[in-house]
Protein backbone atom coordinates (compact mmCIF):
# COMPACT_ATOMS: atom_id res chain seq x y z
CA UNK A 1 0.00 0.00 0.00
CA UNK A 2 2.96 2.56 1.21
CA UNK A 3 4.28 1.55 -2.52
CA UNK A 4 1.34 2.48 -4.01
CA UNK A 5 1.11 5.80 -2.24
CA UNK A 6 4.78 6.87 -2.61
CA UNK A 7 4.22 6.17 -6.32
CA UNK A 8 1.16 8.15 -6.51
CA UNK A 9 2.64 10.70 -5.07
CA UNK A 10 5.63 11.05 -7.35
CA UNK A 11 3.96 9.98 -10.92
CA UNK A 12 0.63 10.71 -10.78
CA UNK A 13 -1.09 13.66 -12.89
CA UNK A 14 -4.03 13.31 -10.73
CA UNK A 15 -2.50 13.84 -7.59
CA UNK A 16 -0.01 16.21 -6.85
CA UNK A 17 2.38 17.47 -4.24
CA UNK A 18 0.50 19.85 -2.27
CA UNK A 19 1.48 23.61 -1.83
CA UNK A 20 -1.22 23.84 0.48
CA UNK A 21 -0.40 21.37 3.17
CA UNK A 22 2.83 19.56 4.13
CA UNK A 23 3.18 16.46 1.99
CA UNK A 24 -0.14 14.98 1.65
CA UNK A 25 -0.43 14.44 -2.06
CA UNK A 26 -4.23 16.74 -3.11
CA UNK A 27 -6.52 15.67 -5.87
CA UNK A 28 -6.50 17.64 -8.92
CA UNK A 29 -10.30 18.75 -10.78
CA UNK A 30 -10.41 17.62 -14.75
CA UNK A 31 -11.45 20.99 -16.24
CA UNK A 32 -11.34 21.24 -20.29
CA UNK A 33 -9.06 18.37 -20.19
CA UNK A 34 -6.60 19.70 -17.64
CA UNK A 35 -5.43 18.48 -13.99
CA UNK A 36 -5.94 20.79 -12.41
CA UNK A 37 -4.85 22.25 -8.78
CA UNK A 38 -8.23 23.48 -6.60
CA UNK A 39 -7.88 26.98 -5.28
CA UNK A 40 -10.40 26.11 -2.48
CA UNK A 41 -9.95 26.56 1.23
CA UNK A 42 -12.24 23.78 1.67
CA UNK A 43 -10.78 19.90 1.86
CA UNK A 44 -11.83 16.71 3.05
CA UNK A 45 -9.24 14.31 4.24
CA UNK A 46 -8.51 10.86 2.36
CA UNK A 47 -8.14 8.32 4.47
CA UNK A 48 -6.82 4.76 3.80
CA UNK A 49 -9.27 2.37 6.13
CA UNK A 50 -7.23 0.03 6.50
CA UNK A 51 -4.98 1.90 8.46
CA UNK A 52 -6.98 5.43 9.05
CA UNK A 53 -3.45 7.12 7.70
CA UNK A 54 -4.23 10.35 6.03
CA UNK A 55 -3.10 9.39 2.49
CA UNK A 56 -4.34 12.17 0.12
CA UNK A 57 -7.10 15.66 0.15
CA UNK A 58 -9.82 15.98 -1.78
CA UNK A 59 -10.82 19.52 -2.57
CA UNK A 60 -14.49 21.30 -2.29
CA UNK A 61 -14.19 22.55 -5.88
CA UNK A 62 -15.18 26.11 -5.70
CA UNK A 63 -18.22 27.94 -7.68
CA UNK A 64 -16.02 29.54 -10.00
CA UNK A 65 -14.50 25.74 -10.69
CA UNK A 66 -18.07 24.09 -10.48
CA UNK A 67 -18.98 26.85 -13.27
CA UNK A 68 -16.02 26.85 -15.29
CA UNK A 69 -16.33 22.68 -15.53
CA UNK A 70 -20.15 23.50 -16.82
CA UNK A 71 -18.92 25.82 -19.42
CA UNK A 72 -16.07 23.19 -20.90
CA UNK A 73 -18.96 20.46 -21.01
CA UNK A 74 -21.48 22.64 -22.83
CA UNK A 75 -19.20 23.79 -25.11
CA UNK A 76 -18.20 20.40 -26.07
CA UNK A 77 -21.06 19.57 -26.60
CA UNK A 78 -21.89 20.54 -30.54
CA UNK A 79 -18.62 19.21 -31.81
CA UNK A 80 -18.88 16.22 -29.87
CA UNK A 81 -22.49 14.97 -30.74
CA UNK A 82 -21.62 15.96 -34.19
CA UNK A 83 -19.18 13.99 -34.11
CA UNK A 84 -20.12 10.42 -36.23
CA UNK A 85 -21.33 7.80 -33.90
CA UNK A 86 -18.14 5.77 -34.94
CA UNK A 87 -15.48 8.01 -34.09
CA UNK A 88 -17.15 8.15 -30.92
CA UNK A 89 -17.51 4.12 -30.61
CA UNK A 90 -13.52 4.30 -31.71
CA UNK A 91 -12.54 5.95 -28.26
CA UNK A 92 -14.57 3.98 -26.32
CA UNK A 93 -12.85 0.66 -28.18
CA UNK A 94 -9.56 1.68 -27.79
CA UNK A 95 -10.89 2.98 -23.60
CA UNK A 96 -11.46 -0.26 -22.74
CA UNK A 97 -8.20 -1.94 -24.03
CA UNK A 98 -6.21 0.90 -22.01
CA UNK A 99 -8.73 0.34 -18.59
CA UNK A 100 -7.86 -3.98 -19.24
CA UNK A 101 -3.93 -2.71 -20.03
CA UNK A 102 -4.51 -0.60 -16.23
CA UNK A 103 -6.86 -3.13 -14.73
CA UNK A 104 -4.26 -3.36 -11.45
CA UNK A 105 -3.25 0.07 -11.45
CA UNK A 106 -7.13 1.22 -11.00
CA UNK A 107 -7.62 -1.46 -8.40
CA UNK A 108 -4.72 -1.14 -5.89
CA UNK A 109 -6.13 2.85 -6.02
CA UNK A 110 -9.91 1.44 -5.06
CA UNK A 111 -8.21 -0.88 -2.43
CA UNK A 112 -5.59 1.89 -1.25
CA UNK A 113 -8.89 4.18 -0.98
CA UNK A 114 -11.79 1.92 -0.29
CA UNK A 115 -9.83 -1.00 1.61
CA UNK A 116 -11.52 -3.77 -0.33
CA UNK A 117 -9.68 -6.94 -1.08
CA UNK A 118 -7.23 -6.33 -4.26
CA UNK A 119 -9.23 -9.33 -5.93
CA UNK A 120 -12.29 -7.54 -5.33
CA UNK A 121 -11.12 -4.58 -6.64
CA UNK A 122 -10.22 -6.05 -9.36
CA UNK A 123 -13.47 -7.35 -9.89
CA UNK A 124 -15.06 -3.63 -9.67
CA UNK A 125 -12.91 -2.55 -12.57
CA UNK A 126 -14.12 -5.75 -14.33
CA UNK A 127 -17.30 -5.23 -14.12
CA UNK A 128 -17.42 -1.58 -14.87
CA UNK A 129 -15.20 -2.40 -18.04
CA UNK A 130 -17.94 -4.54 -19.13
CA UNK A 131 -20.42 -1.64 -19.26
CA UNK A 132 -17.65 0.33 -21.59
CA UNK A 133 -17.49 -2.76 -23.67
CA UNK A 134 -21.11 -2.93 -23.97
CA UNK A 135 -21.13 1.37 -24.68
CA UNK A 136 -19.24 -0.01 -28.00
CA UNK A 137 -22.24 -1.17 -29.57
CA UNK A 138 -23.66 1.96 -29.60
CA UNK A 139 -24.08 1.64 -33.00
CA UNK A 140 -27.00 -0.23 -32.41
CA UNK A 141 -28.36 0.86 -29.19
CA UNK A 142 -28.85 4.31 -30.52
CA UNK A 143 -30.64 3.14 -33.40
CA UNK A 144 -34.09 4.90 -34.05
CA UNK A 145 -37.01 3.03 -35.63
CA UNK A 146 -38.70 3.48 -38.70
CA UNK A 147 -42.08 2.88 -40.36
CA UNK A 148 -42.08 3.20 -44.34
CA UNK A 149 -46.07 4.16 -45.91
CA UNK A 150 -48.04 5.22 -43.41
CA UNK A 151 -50.06 6.77 -45.30
CA UNK A 152 -49.53 7.67 -49.17
CA UNK A 153 -45.90 8.69 -49.99
CA UNK A 154 -45.22 9.07 -46.06
CA UNK A 155 -42.77 7.81 -44.05
CA UNK A 156 -42.07 7.96 -40.17
CA UNK A 157 -38.71 7.60 -38.78
CA UNK A 158 -36.92 8.40 -35.67
CA UNK A 159 -33.08 9.42 -34.33
CA UNK A 160 -31.91 9.00 -30.54
CA UNK A 161 -30.05 12.18 -29.84
CA UNK A 162 -27.97 13.24 -27.25
CA UNK A 163 -29.61 15.43 -24.58
CA UNK A 164 -26.71 17.95 -23.82
CA UNK A 165 -25.19 18.11 -20.40
CA UNK A 166 -25.01 15.04 -18.06
CA UNK A 167 -24.03 14.77 -14.78
CA UNK A 168 -23.11 12.08 -12.29
CA UNK A 169 -23.15 11.34 -8.71
CA UNK A 170 -21.42 8.17 -6.81
CA UNK A 171 -21.14 6.77 -3.81
CA UNK A 172 -17.89 5.26 -1.89
CA UNK A 173 -18.36 1.43 -2.52
CA UNK A 174 -17.50 1.22 -6.44
CA UNK A 175 -14.92 3.19 -7.11
CA UNK A 176 -14.18 2.02 -10.53
CA UNK A 177 -17.35 0.07 -11.95
CA UNK A 178 -20.18 2.95 -11.15
CA UNK A 179 -18.45 5.86 -12.54
CA UNK A 180 -18.31 3.39 -15.60
CA UNK A 181 -22.40 2.80 -15.32
CA UNK A 182 -22.17 6.73 -16.07
CA UNK A 183 -20.05 8.32 -18.44
CA UNK A 184 -19.02 6.05 -20.94
CA UNK A 185 -22.93 5.19 -21.82
CA UNK A 186 -24.00 8.76 -21.59
CA UNK A 187 -20.64 10.11 -23.98
CA UNK A 188 -20.96 7.58 -26.49
CA UNK A 189 -24.12 8.45 -26.93
CA UNK A 190 -22.74 12.29 -27.78
CA UNK A 191 -23.44 14.04 -24.64
CA UNK A 192 -20.50 15.61 -22.15
CA UNK A 193 -20.35 14.59 -19.34
CA UNK A 194 -19.34 16.66 -15.38
CA UNK A 195 -18.72 14.03 -13.00
CA UNK A 196 -18.56 14.23 -9.23
CA UNK A 197 -17.08 11.04 -7.57
CA UNK A 198 -17.39 9.93 -3.65
CA UNK A 199 -15.28 12.60 -1.54
CA UNK A 200 -13.94 9.20 -0.22
CA UNK A 201 -13.10 7.41 -2.90
CA UNK A 202 -11.84 10.00 -5.94
CA UNK A 203 -8.45 8.19 -6.98
CA UNK A 204 -10.24 5.49 -9.73
CA UNK A 205 -12.11 8.12 -11.20
CA UNK A 206 -9.16 10.47 -11.68
CA UNK A 207 -7.13 7.82 -13.20
CA UNK A 208 -10.20 6.56 -15.57
CA UNK A 209 -10.68 9.86 -16.54
CA UNK A 210 -6.94 10.04 -17.32
CA UNK A 211 -6.87 6.76 -19.96
CA UNK A 212 -10.44 8.23 -21.35
CA UNK A 213 -8.32 11.40 -22.59
CA UNK A 214 -5.35 9.01 -23.47
CA UNK A 215 -8.09 7.16 -26.13
CA UNK A 216 -8.89 10.77 -27.60
CA UNK A 217 -12.22 11.87 -26.01
CA UNK A 218 -11.54 15.56 -26.45
CA UNK A 219 -10.86 18.20 -23.71
CA UNK A 220 -14.26 19.36 -22.13
CA UNK A 221 -16.41 16.06 -22.85
CA UNK A 222 -15.70 14.93 -19.31
CA UNK A 223 -14.90 17.32 -16.61
CA UNK A 224 -14.65 16.41 -12.82
CA UNK A 225 -15.06 18.16 -9.89
CA UNK A 226 -15.15 17.10 -6.79
CA UNK A 227 -17.23 17.99 -2.98
CA UNK A 228 -20.18 17.33 -1.20
CA UNK A 229 -23.20 19.17 -0.66
CA UNK A 230 -22.35 22.27 -2.56
CA UNK A 231 -21.30 20.52 -5.37
CA UNK A 232 -24.53 18.13 -5.31
CA UNK A 233 -26.74 21.43 -5.37
CA UNK A 234 -25.00 22.94 -7.72
CA UNK A 235 -25.47 19.81 -10.21
CA UNK A 236 -29.38 19.36 -9.09
CA UNK A 237 -29.78 23.30 -9.92
CA UNK A 238 -27.72 24.54 -12.65
CA UNK A 239 -30.32 25.33 -15.77
CA UNK A 240 -27.33 23.25 -18.67
CA UNK A 241 -27.85 19.71 -16.97
CA UNK A 242 -29.88 18.20 -18.59
CA UNK A 243 -29.58 14.64 -16.65
CA UNK A 244 -28.65 13.61 -13.15
CA UNK A 245 -27.28 10.00 -12.65
CA UNK A 246 -27.32 8.86 -8.84
CA UNK A 247 -26.21 6.14 -6.72
CA UNK A 248 -25.35 5.90 -3.05
CA UNK A 249 -28.17 5.79 -0.20
CA UNK A 250 -31.45 6.80 -0.09
CA UNK A 251 -31.11 9.66 1.91
CA UNK A 252 -28.61 11.54 -0.79
CA UNK A 253 -30.55 9.76 -3.36
CA UNK A 254 -34.29 10.91 -2.63
CA UNK A 255 -32.99 14.63 -2.39
CA UNK A 256 -31.30 14.90 -5.37
CA UNK A 257 -34.32 13.05 -7.41
CA UNK A 258 -36.57 15.87 -5.86
CA UNK A 259 -34.18 18.73 -6.17
CA UNK A 260 -33.37 17.67 -9.81
CA UNK A 261 -36.55 16.56 -10.77
CA UNK A 262 -38.02 20.14 -9.81
CA UNK A 263 -35.41 21.84 -11.82
CA UNK A 264 -36.99 20.09 -14.72
CA UNK A 265 -33.73 17.16 -15.16
CA UNK A 266 -34.19 13.66 -15.75
CA UNK A 267 -33.24 11.88 -12.78
CA UNK A 268 -32.49 8.25 -12.24
CA UNK A 269 -31.59 7.30 -8.61
CA UNK A 270 -30.07 3.72 -7.44
CA UNK A 271 -30.29 3.67 -3.93
CA UNK A 272 -30.04 1.34 -0.63
CA UNK A 273 -31.22 -2.32 -0.06
CA UNK A 274 -32.42 -5.06 1.75
CA UNK A 275 -31.26 -8.23 0.18
CA UNK A 276 -32.53 -11.36 1.14
CA UNK A 277 -31.80 -14.62 0.52
CA UNK A 278 -34.54 -17.35 0.54
CA UNK A 279 -33.08 -20.67 1.40
CA UNK A 280 -35.47 -23.97 0.63
CA UNK A 281 -34.74 -27.27 2.66
CA UNK A 282 -34.33 -28.94 -1.01
CA UNK A 283 -31.16 -26.93 -1.71
CA UNK A 284 -27.73 -27.92 -2.32
CA UNK A 285 -26.61 -27.44 1.09
CA UNK A 286 -22.92 -27.20 0.25
CA UNK A 287 -22.93 -24.32 -2.70
CA UNK A 288 -25.96 -22.80 -0.75
CA UNK A 289 -23.58 -22.12 2.20
CA UNK A 290 -21.11 -21.21 0.62
CA UNK A 291 -23.04 -18.55 -1.90
CA UNK A 292 -24.26 -16.97 1.30
CA UNK A 293 -21.48 -16.45 3.36
CA UNK A 294 -19.52 -15.03 0.00
CA UNK A 295 -22.52 -12.64 -0.73
CA UNK A 296 -23.10 -11.36 3.18
CA UNK A 297 -19.52 -10.91 4.28
CA UNK A 298 -17.62 -10.17 0.69
CA UNK A 299 -16.24 -6.87 0.56
CA UNK A 300 -17.29 -6.14 4.05
CA UNK A 301 -20.86 -6.18 3.09
CA UNK A 302 -20.11 -2.57 1.56
CA UNK A 303 -21.99 -3.79 -1.64
CA UNK A 304 -25.75 -2.92 -2.16
CA UNK A 305 -26.60 -5.95 -3.43
CA UNK A 306 -24.85 -8.02 -0.29
CA UNK A 307 -26.90 -10.37 0.49
CA UNK A 308 -27.35 -9.16 4.29
CA UNK A 309 -30.47 -11.24 5.21
CA UNK A 310 -31.12 -15.05 5.55
CA UNK A 311 -34.42 -16.50 5.82
CA UNK A 312 -34.17 -20.60 5.72
CA UNK A 313 -38.00 -22.19 5.38
CA UNK A 314 -38.52 -25.33 7.35
CA UNK A 315 -35.26 -27.94 8.06
CA UNK A 316 -33.23 -25.40 6.63
CA UNK A 317 -33.11 -24.04 9.92
CA UNK A 318 -30.98 -26.53 10.81
CA UNK A 319 -27.62 -25.16 8.44
CA UNK A 320 -27.09 -22.65 11.06
CA UNK A 321 -24.30 -24.09 13.05
CA UNK A 322 -22.68 -24.92 9.76
CA UNK A 323 -23.08 -21.77 8.14
CA UNK A 324 -21.42 -20.01 11.17
CA UNK A 325 -18.92 -22.25 10.86
CA UNK A 326 -17.63 -21.02 7.28
CA UNK A 327 -18.07 -17.84 8.27
CA UNK A 328 -15.60 -17.86 11.25
CA UNK A 329 -12.60 -19.08 8.51
CA UNK A 330 -13.43 -16.20 6.28
CA UNK A 331 -9.74 -13.94 6.55
CA UNK A 332 -10.20 -10.50 8.19
CA UNK A 333 -7.03 -8.11 7.36
CA UNK A 334 -5.73 -5.26 4.90
CA UNK A 335 -6.97 -5.61 1.23
CA UNK A 336 -3.68 -5.62 -0.20
CA UNK A 337 -2.59 -8.62 2.41
CA UNK A 338 -2.49 -12.06 0.52
CA UNK A 339 -5.10 -14.01 1.38
CA UNK A 340 -7.80 -11.41 3.00
CA UNK A 341 -11.16 -12.37 2.39
CA UNK A 342 -12.51 -9.19 3.62
CA UNK A 343 -11.10 -5.57 4.30
CA UNK A 344 -12.36 -2.78 6.83
CA UNK A 345 -15.08 -0.43 6.59
CA UNK A 346 -14.97 3.01 4.80
CA UNK A 347 -14.72 5.02 7.88
CA UNK A 348 -14.68 4.81 11.81
CA UNK A 349 -18.47 6.46 11.57
CA UNK A 350 -19.23 3.49 9.38
CA UNK A 351 -17.84 0.98 11.71
CA UNK A 352 -19.67 2.70 14.61
CA UNK A 353 -22.32 2.30 12.65
CA UNK A 354 -22.98 -1.27 12.25
CA UNK A 355 -21.67 -1.20 15.99
CA UNK A 356 -24.43 0.00 17.61
CA UNK A 357 -26.74 -2.24 14.83
CA UNK A 358 -25.09 -5.09 16.07
CA UNK A 359 -25.85 -3.91 19.59
CA UNK A 360 -29.76 -3.15 18.37
CA UNK A 361 -29.91 -6.88 17.84
CA UNK A 362 -28.87 -7.83 21.20
CA UNK A 363 -31.30 -5.54 22.90
CA UNK A 364 -34.54 -6.31 21.13
CA UNK A 365 -33.86 -10.02 21.56
CA UNK A 366 -32.42 -11.46 18.53
CA UNK A 367 -29.00 -13.86 18.84
CA UNK A 368 -25.52 -12.52 18.28
CA UNK A 369 -23.89 -16.06 17.01
CA UNK A 370 -20.78 -14.97 15.67
CA UNK A 371 -19.34 -11.65 16.73
CA UNK A 372 -17.48 -9.44 14.42
CA UNK A 373 -17.15 -6.29 16.92
CA UNK A 374 -13.96 -7.04 18.75
CA UNK A 375 -11.78 -8.17 16.01
CA UNK A 376 -8.13 -6.90 15.84
CA UNK A 377 -5.98 -7.33 12.72
CA UNK A 378 -2.53 -8.09 13.31
CA UNK A 379 -0.67 -4.95 12.04
CA UNK A 380 -3.53 -3.17 11.41
CA UNK A 381 -4.95 -2.16 15.16
CA UNK A 382 -6.43 1.36 13.82
CA UNK A 383 -7.87 0.06 10.97
CA UNK A 384 -11.82 0.35 10.93
CA UNK A 385 -12.63 -3.63 10.74
CA UNK A 386 -15.71 -5.70 11.83
CA UNK A 387 -15.47 -9.17 11.37
CA UNK A 388 -17.79 -11.51 9.80
CA UNK A 389 -21.19 -11.62 12.10
CA UNK A 390 -24.03 -13.40 12.38
CA UNK A 391 -27.90 -12.54 14.14
CA UNK A 392 -30.30 -15.13 14.68
CA UNK A 393 -33.84 -14.79 15.40
CA UNK A 394 -34.32 -11.82 13.71
CA UNK A 395 -37.85 -10.38 13.23
CA UNK A 396 -39.00 -8.13 10.92
CA UNK A 397 -40.05 -5.39 13.37
CA UNK A 398 -36.23 -5.56 14.71
CA UNK A 399 -33.81 -2.53 14.20
CA UNK A 400 -31.21 -4.48 12.71
CA UNK A 401 -33.67 -5.72 9.95
CA UNK A 402 -35.19 -2.71 8.98
CA UNK A 403 -32.19 -0.86 8.56
CA UNK A 404 -29.72 -1.00 5.62
CA UNK A 405 -26.78 -2.10 7.57
CA UNK A 406 -23.95 -1.98 4.96
CA UNK A 407 -21.35 -3.99 6.73
CA UNK A 408 -20.33 -7.30 7.45
CA UNK A 409 -23.94 -8.34 9.26
CA UNK A 410 -26.00 -11.03 8.13
CA UNK A 411 -29.12 -11.09 9.69
CA UNK A 412 -30.64 -14.54 10.17
CA UNK A 413 -35.27 -15.00 9.89
CA UNK A 414 -36.85 -18.43 9.89
CA UNK A 415 -40.11 -19.38 8.53
CA UNK A 416 -41.64 -22.40 7.83
CA UNK A 417 -43.23 -22.23 4.06
CA UNK A 418 -41.98 -20.55 1.43
CA UNK A 419 -45.63 -18.24 0.90
CA UNK A 420 -44.29 -16.75 4.42
CA UNK A 421 -40.75 -16.24 3.40
CA UNK A 422 -41.94 -14.29 0.00
CA UNK A 423 -44.31 -11.82 2.57
CA UNK A 424 -41.51 -10.84 4.52
CA UNK A 425 -39.64 -10.01 1.20
CA UNK A 426 -42.44 -8.27 -0.42
CA UNK A 427 -43.51 -6.82 3.09
CA UNK A 428 -39.55 -5.05 2.96
CA UNK A 429 -39.84 -1.49 1.60
CA UNK A 430 -36.78 -1.92 -1.03
CA UNK A 431 -36.41 -4.08 -3.96
CA UNK A 432 -32.95 -4.00 -5.23
CA UNK A 433 -32.05 -7.99 -5.05
CA UNK A 434 -33.14 -11.30 -3.42
CA UNK A 435 -31.73 -14.88 -4.34
CA UNK A 436 -33.44 -18.05 -3.29
CA UNK A 437 -31.61 -21.48 -3.23
CA UNK A 438 -33.55 -24.95 -4.27
CA UNK A 439 -33.09 -27.57 -6.35
CA UNK A 440 -37.02 -27.40 -7.11
CA UNK A 441 -37.79 -25.62 -10.43
CA UNK A 442 -41.83 -25.10 -9.53
CA UNK A 443 -40.07 -23.62 -6.57
CA UNK A 444 -37.68 -21.42 -8.25
CA UNK A 445 -40.50 -19.89 -10.88
CA UNK A 446 -42.89 -19.48 -8.19
CA UNK A 447 -40.80 -17.49 -6.02
CA UNK A 448 -39.52 -15.66 -9.00
CA UNK A 449 -42.87 -14.84 -10.53
CA UNK A 450 -44.17 -13.71 -7.05
CA UNK A 451 -41.44 -11.86 -5.21
CA UNK A 452 -41.63 -7.83 -5.52
CA UNK A 453 -37.97 -7.26 -6.26
CA UNK A 454 -36.30 -5.54 -9.31
CA UNK A 455 -33.28 -8.50 -9.64
CA UNK A 456 -33.98 -11.73 -8.89
CA UNK A 457 -31.28 -14.67 -8.64
CA UNK A 458 -32.30 -18.31 -8.60
CA UNK A 459 -29.44 -20.47 -7.24
CA UNK A 460 -27.34 -17.13 -7.65
CA UNK A 461 -26.22 -14.80 -4.77
CA UNK A 462 -25.65 -11.54 -6.44
CA UNK A 463 -27.85 -10.97 -9.60
CA UNK A 464 -26.49 -7.68 -10.93
CA UNK A 465 -27.63 -8.00 -14.42
CA UNK A 466 -24.84 -8.00 -17.51
CA UNK A 467 -24.72 -5.09 -19.40
CA UNK A 468 -26.38 -5.74 -21.85
CA UNK A 469 -29.53 -5.72 -19.49
CA UNK A 470 -29.98 -3.24 -16.97
CA UNK A 471 -29.70 -2.70 -13.02
CA UNK A 472 -33.28 -3.11 -12.54
CA UNK A 473 -33.38 -2.51 -8.85
CA UNK A 474 -37.09 -1.43 -7.71
CA UNK A 475 -39.92 -0.08 -5.25
CA UNK A 476 -37.64 1.93 -2.13
CA UNK A 477 -34.09 1.05 -4.37
CA UNK A 478 -35.00 3.41 -7.02
CA UNK A 479 -35.87 6.74 -7.79
CA UNK A 480 -36.73 7.39 -11.85
CA UNK A 481 -38.25 5.68 -14.34
CA UNK A 482 -35.22 4.68 -17.07
CA UNK A 483 -32.18 2.18 -15.39
CA UNK A 484 -28.66 2.28 -15.83
CA UNK A 485 -27.19 0.55 -18.86
CA UNK A 486 -28.40 -1.85 -21.08
CA UNK A 487 -31.15 -0.31 -23.47
CA UNK A 488 -32.76 1.46 -21.09
CA UNK A 489 -29.06 3.08 -20.08
CA UNK A 490 -29.08 4.70 -23.41
CA UNK A 491 -32.77 5.68 -23.62
CA UNK A 492 -32.14 8.11 -20.42
CA UNK A 493 -29.10 9.60 -21.69
CA UNK A 494 -31.11 10.17 -25.49
CA UNK A 495 -34.10 12.35 -26.61
CA UNK A 496 -36.09 10.60 -29.10
CA UNK A 497 -36.97 12.92 -32.11
CA UNK A 498 -39.87 11.45 -34.62
CA UNK A 499 -40.09 12.56 -38.03
CA UNK A 500 -42.85 12.37 -40.17
CA UNK A 501 -41.89 12.94 -43.99
CA UNK A 502 -44.15 13.36 -47.28
CA UNK A 503 -42.51 13.12 -50.69
CA UNK A 504 -44.93 12.73 -53.92
CA UNK A 505 -43.27 12.49 -57.20
CA UNK A 506 -46.36 14.33 -58.51
CA UNK A 507 -47.09 17.85 -57.30
CA UNK A 508 -48.45 17.50 -53.96
CA UNK A 509 -49.78 20.81 -53.61
CA UNK A 510 -52.95 21.30 -51.64
CA UNK A 511 -56.29 22.51 -53.21
CA UNK A 512 -57.05 23.71 -49.80
CA UNK A 513 -56.43 24.27 -46.02
CA UNK A 514 -56.40 20.92 -44.45
CA UNK A 515 -58.03 22.04 -41.19
CA UNK A 516 -58.99 18.81 -40.55
CA UNK A 517 -57.20 16.64 -37.97
CA UNK A 518 -55.02 14.16 -40.10
CA UNK A 519 -56.40 10.53 -40.49
P1 LIG B 1 -23.97 8.47 0.05
O1 LIG B 1 -25.39 8.70 -0.30
O2 LIG B 1 -23.49 8.87 1.39
O3 LIG B 1 -23.03 9.21 -1.02
C1 LIG B 1 -23.28 9.12 -2.41
C2 LIG B 1 -22.96 10.45 -3.06
O4 LIG B 1 -23.89 11.42 -2.61
C3 LIG B 1 -21.58 10.98 -2.73
O5 LIG B 1 -21.01 11.47 -3.91
C4 LIG B 1 -21.83 12.05 -1.70
O6 LIG B 1 -20.92 13.13 -1.80
C5 LIG B 1 -23.23 12.51 -1.97
N1 LIG B 1 -23.98 12.80 -0.73
C6 LIG B 1 -23.89 12.14 0.44
N2 LIG B 1 -24.78 12.63 1.34
C7 LIG B 1 -25.44 13.59 0.71
C8 LIG B 1 -26.50 14.46 1.10
N3 LIG B 1 -27.04 14.41 2.33
N4 LIG B 1 -26.96 15.35 0.21
C9 LIG B 1 -26.43 15.40 -1.02
N5 LIG B 1 -25.43 14.60 -1.44
C10 LIG B 1 -24.94 13.71 -0.60
O7 LIG B 1 -23.69 6.92 -0.22
P2 LIG B 1 -22.37 6.10 0.11
O8 LIG B 1 -22.27 5.94 1.58
O9 LIG B 1 -21.24 6.66 -0.63
O10 LIG B 1 -22.75 4.69 -0.57
C11 LIG B 1 -23.43 3.67 0.10
C12 LIG B 1 -24.90 3.63 -0.27
O11 LIG B 1 -25.02 3.51 -1.68
C13 LIG B 1 -25.62 2.40 0.28
O12 LIG B 1 -26.88 2.79 0.73
C14 LIG B 1 -25.73 1.46 -0.91
O13 LIG B 1 -26.79 0.54 -0.85
C15 LIG B 1 -25.92 2.45 -2.00
N6 LIG B 1 -25.56 1.88 -3.29
C16 LIG B 1 -26.57 1.56 -4.15
C17 LIG B 1 -26.28 0.96 -5.36
C18 LIG B 1 -27.38 0.58 -6.30
O14 LIG B 1 -27.09 0.36 -7.48
N7 LIG B 1 -28.62 0.48 -5.85
C19 LIG B 1 -24.95 0.71 -5.72
C20 LIG B 1 -23.94 1.08 -4.82
C21 LIG B 1 -24.26 1.67 -3.61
Amino acid sequence: ILQVSSKMKSNSAWYSASSFSSSVPTVKLFIDGKFVESKSDKWIDIHNPATNEVIGRVPQATKAEMDAAIASCKRAFPAWADTSVLSRQQVLLRYQQLIKENLKEIAKLITLEQGKTLADAEGDVFRGLQVVEHACSVTSLMMGETMPSITKDMDLYSYRLPLGVCAGIAPFNFPAMIPLWMFPMAMVCGNTFLMKPSERVPGATMLLAKLLQDSGAPDGTLNIIHGQHEAVNFICDHPDIKAISFVGSNKAGEYIFERGSRHGKRVQANMGAKNHGVVMPDANKENTLNQLVGAAFGAAGQRCMALSTAVLVGEAKKWLPELVERAKNLRVNAGDQPGADLGPLITPQAKERVCNLIDSGTKEGASILLDGRKIKVKGYENGNFVGPTIISNVKPNMTCYKEEIFGPVLVVLETETLDEAIQIVNNNPYGNGTAIFTTNGATARKYAHLVDVGQVGVNVPIPVPLPMFSFTGSRSSFRGDTNFYGKQGIQFYTQLKTITSQWKEEDATLSSPAVVMPT
